[in-house]
């Protein structure tokens, strides 16, 4: 048997999952979605128009020019990352740069394999299949992907009892385009069969200014490069951030300036989100504080460590704890969760800078 990490039994939802499925789909759909049919081109449509990523884009160009050239289908691929780094965006521009038709779907809403098998089975052939949160498939599910990926075929049990019988359906060459912000819970057989393995990082800040520039732009809002880089600073390197953080600060001036995102703007009103100087919010500070007074600096297990915060272990493996390991606020060790002395700094100056206005 695989090792499936902390995969919930088929069927069964977990709270966690719950809350992560909050996370990911509630603000892609509310804000992103939003966003999107306000102003259509905002989710970008080619490599150019994509900033960042420059590695992974670099290495998707060249497997997007090679399978156009030999006229075969890309390879399945996996993008793998914290939420809101462009993971869609990407697996569509591949898609929209082969010319071929993309289909989305995500792990949980493929209930059951005949769920999995229509979906297939209706395929256009080219097809860049995506399927986001792909490490929440269950194992019968996924199973099923296993012949369509390396044979294009599926096979499928009809019927029950003494008549059933096993059937193989050939499906239409396919590219499966994986995303999950956990990769370490997919199983080694669907793993494996992904020939492009690709992880997305945290955007740089001026990198997260180059989009929020564009995004200004197809709004039409006038942005100060100062009050660009303001917002990039805060947007913990994550472009879905930095596109809603846009979006409010716009309000703000708006309201009570002249309408253009000045730096001192920006400043003001990111602060009333509570994003402090170092682009942290009140989870990432609470963290921190819970860490610092609660545990002596750590270690502290995560486990220990969600239950003191209230918090799901998934949601701070996922969403808080990798943007605080990337700046070096907090490590993780053999006995858990530490801060490092950046970590440390942060808590201690916290009272003394003025943005600690929350009370945390
Ligand atoms: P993920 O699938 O990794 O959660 P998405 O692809 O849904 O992230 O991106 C979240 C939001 O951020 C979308 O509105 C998207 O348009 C925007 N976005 C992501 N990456 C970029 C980028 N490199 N340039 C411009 N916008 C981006």
């Amino acid at each position: 048997m695989e090792n499936r990490g902390e995969r919930s039994p088929v069927g069964s939802v977990s709270k966690e999952q719950v809350q992560i499925e909050r996370l990911a789909s509630v603000k892609k759909r509310d804000e992103d979605d939003r966003v999107d049919t306000l102003a259509p081109g905002i989710r970008p449509h080619t490599f150019d128009d994509y900033p960042g990523q420059e590695s992974v884009k670099e290495n998707l160009r060249i497997y997007v020019a090679a399978s156009k050239r030999r006229g075969e289908p890309l390879d399945h691929l996996l993008l793998h990352g914290p939420p809101g780094l462009g993971k869609t965006t990407l697996a569509q521009i591949v898609a929209n740069e082969l010319g071929v038709p993309f289909v989305s779907t995500s792990g949980p809403a493929i209930d059951k394999p005949g769920d999995l098998a229509g979906i297939l089975s209706s395929l256009q052939p080219g097809t860049l299949l995506f399927i986001d949160e792909i490490h929440r498939l269950s194992i019968k599910v996924e199973e099923i992907l296993y012949s369509a990926m390396e044979d294009f075929a599926i096979d499928m049990m009809i019927g029950q009892g003494p008549s059933a019988r096993a059937v193989r359906m050939d499906v239409a060459p396919f590219t499966l385009a994986g995303a999950t912000t956990r990769v370490s819970l997919l199983s080694r057989p669907l793993l494996g069969r992904f020939g492009i393995q690709e992880r997305l990082e945290f955007y740089s800040e001026i990198a997260l200014c180059k989009i929020l520039r564009r995004s200004a732009s197809i709004l039409g809002m006038q942005i100060e490069e100062a009050g660009a880089m303001e917002i990039a600073s805060r947007s913990r390197g994550t472009p879905r951030l930095a596109n809603r953080l846009l979006r409010r600060v716009w309000d703000f001036a708006e309201v009570y300036g002249s309408g253009v995102v000045t730096s001192q703007i920006a400043g003001d009103a990111l602060l009333r989100q509570g994003m402090d100087p170092c682009g942290l919010d009140r989870v990432d500070r609470m963290i921190l504080k819970t860490v610092y007074h609660q545990y002596d600096g750590g270690p502290v297990g995560i486990e220990t460590l969600a239950a003191t915060l209230n918090e799901d272990r998934s949601t701070l493996e996922e969403v808080y704890e990798p943007y605080l390991v990337h700046r070096g606020f907090l490590a993780r060790g053999p006995r858990g969760r530490y801060l490092t002395d950046t970590g440390r700094k942060h808590v201690e100056n916290s009272g003394s800078t003025g943005w600690e206005q929350d009370g945390i």
